[in-house]
């Protein structure tokens, strides 16, 4: 292991656990960002409101996103 910071863990994750870079964001993400795919596991229509993701744009701001998760996922929680 190395001690340089790591770039962000893959998609495959709670998008609400790393902040988001909208450079380089993937459909995924993005449908995750906008609360058409649950924040944790990508489930497609989720109906629970579960907090914020954090996204990092173009100018370097952090923009919070409210975010869903289906029912099989904790609203809370990375
Ligand atoms: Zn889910």
């Amino acid at each position: 292991m190395n001690g340089a910071p790591t770039m962000r863990a893959h998609s495959q994750q709670d998008i609400r656990a790393a902040d988001v870079d909208l450079r380089v964001i993937s459909h995924a993400e993005r449908d995750r960002l906008h609360g058409r795919a649950c924040a944790r596991c990508g489930a497609p229509s989720p109906h629970r409101p579960a907090g914020y993701a954090f996204a990092v744009g173009r100018d370097g701001g952090r923009l919070g996103w409210p975010v869903r998760v289906c029912s099989n996922c904790p609203t809370s929680g990375g």
